[in-house]
């Protein structure tokens, strides 16, 4: 491990990938790796999620292809010194901000979006002219392996580097010197990331999950609502970190909600589910029991089949869910969408604010007045009004975590931001000395003390 990063910080001090030219070449060689390759790159996706090749397609790479275009369009804009306000000491000097690469950056990804949660922030990272050492989830090994074999073949092999492994060897990799580390995953692995980056005084990026509250408000058109959420929420079997983790609503409209969700997904997956292309699986058995086990003790409106040999777990509703059993203490991170009864708007704010600040937060109501109030008396990563998910595919928006999921953001310009020291520069000139005996001894003070 410790070879290998010295070897990319290596290619990091010949300077070669701080040309902005140089930069726009690597992206471009990206984007060419997802046309070429793209057959081997979905099989591995589909391979690992048990997921459809259109699904794969839309959840994964067209996302990376239109960051790719954005930051090719606006990198020249990007990289160009802001020159800074003066004032009447610096009236002659230059004074500006020059966004520098950090240095080498080590990108650690997750499994529940394998391909995506590696190369968006690899894109960042190689915009703002940084080497890059990667270490996707090993249990998407697939992907893993993809990875670790296409992108030699497309970027300069000694400035991006993928390193696979699971628990040991990120272990051993964190332990080496990094100038910014980048992690997606659970916040307890979080916590170890951010504590062996302490250990170098490295700044951390940390898109973390957590359970993310949806408020349906009796003024909202309950079909529409219910439809965007069963959407958001049965996507990848459940397996994403912005979905609705659980419905917070009035004690009266359980039941409808309850109904609707049920016909949407007769709409979307059919009369028979584990037959649908387009419903995924648990990723694997550790997961799968720990998910069911959240079913213990609940009244289970709909949904509750499950299978152990494929990993199936039916979409799933609970209602009337006690805040305090088990499905309601952890993400869920699978298909069971509990419903929580509360009396009013206030109670729900009550309720979010009880709790560890989420990375999404979703509101459905027609009603703007009440919808202000959810944005202005919560806290969270991000929040969505009338719909799920659709804040991550907007890339002038800041993607990231707040409190325990997470802190720091990225996506489109945030992403480049993140992976840049906004270098100060002031440019003086050694004449006009005269001016500048204000500022020395002996008595400088008097001399300015008006
Ligand atoms: P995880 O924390 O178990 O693993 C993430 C990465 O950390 C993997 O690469 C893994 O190899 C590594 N890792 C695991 N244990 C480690 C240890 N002890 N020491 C060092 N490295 C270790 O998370 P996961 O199961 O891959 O992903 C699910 C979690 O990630 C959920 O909490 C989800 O909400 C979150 N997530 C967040 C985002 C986001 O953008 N905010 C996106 C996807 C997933």
């Amino acid at each position: 491990m410790e070879r290998e990063v010295q070897r990319v910080r290596k290619a990091f001090q010949s300077g070669r990938s701080r040309p902005l030219r140089f930069r726009l070449q690597q992206l471009e060689a990206l984007r060419r790796m997802l046309q070429e390759r793209e057959k081997d790159i979905l099989a591995a996706i589909t391979s690992d999620l048990c997921k459809s090749e259109l699904n794969v397609y839309s959840h994964e790479v067209v996302t990376i292809l239109l960051e790719i275009d954005l930051v090719l369009e606006k990198l020249p804009e990007w990289v160009t010194a802001r020159p800074a306000k003066k004032d009447l000491f610096t009236i002659l000097d230059k004074a500006y901000v020059q966004p520098e690469p950090l240095g080498v950056v080590l990108i650690i990804g997750a499994w529940n979006y394998p391909f995506v949660l590696t190369i968006q922030p690899l894109i960042g990272a190689i915009a703002a002219g940084n080497a890059v050492i990667i270490k996707p989830s090993e249990l998407s090994e697939n992907t893993a392996k993809i990875l670790s074999k296409l992108l030699p073949q497309y970027l300069d092999q000694e400035l991006y580097i993928v390193t696979n492994g699971g628990v040991e060897e990120t272990t051993e990799l964190l332990k080496q010197r990094f100038d910014h580390i980048f992690f997606t995953g659970s916040p307890s692995v979080g916590k170890i990331v951010m504590e062996a980056a302490a250990k170098h005084l490295t700044p951390v990026t940390l898109e973390l999950g957590g359970k993310n509250p949806c408020y349906i408000d009796k003024d909202c058109d309950l079909d529409v609502a219910c439809r965007r959420i069963a959407w958001g929420k049965y996507m990848n079997c459940g397996q994403t970190c912005i979905a609705p983790d659980y419905i917070l609503c009035e004690p009266s409209l359980q039941n409808q909600i309850v109904q609707n969700i049920k016909e949407i997904v007769k709409e979307f997956y059919g009369e028979n589910v584990k037959e649908s292309p387009d419903f995924e699986r648990i990723i694997n058995l550790r997961h799968f029991k720990r998910i069911i086990s959240l079913l213990e003790g609940q009244k289970i409106a709909f949904g509750g089949e499950t299978d152990e040999a494929t990993r199936y777990i039916a979409p799933t509703v609970l209602t009337d869910v006690d805040p305090e059993t088990k499905v309601m203490q952890e993400e869920i991170f699978g298909p069971i969408l509990p419903i929580v009864p509360v009396k009013n708007a206030d109670e729900a704010i009550k309720f979010i604010n009880e709790r560890e600040k989420p990375l999404s937060f979703y509101v459905f109501s027609h009603n703007k007045k009440l919808v202000k109030q959810m944005i202005d008396g919560t806290s969270s990563g991000a929040v969505t009004v009338n719909d799920v998910i659709m804040h991550f595919v907007l890339s002038s928006l800041p993607f990231g975590g707040v409190g325990s999921s997470g802190m720091g953001s990225y996506h489109g310009k945030y992403s480049f931001d993140t992976f840049s020291h906004q270098r100060s520069c002031l440019v003086k000139s050694l004449k006009m000395e005269g001016f500048n005996k204000l500022r020395y001894p002996p008595n400088s003070q008097s001399k300015v003390d008006w």
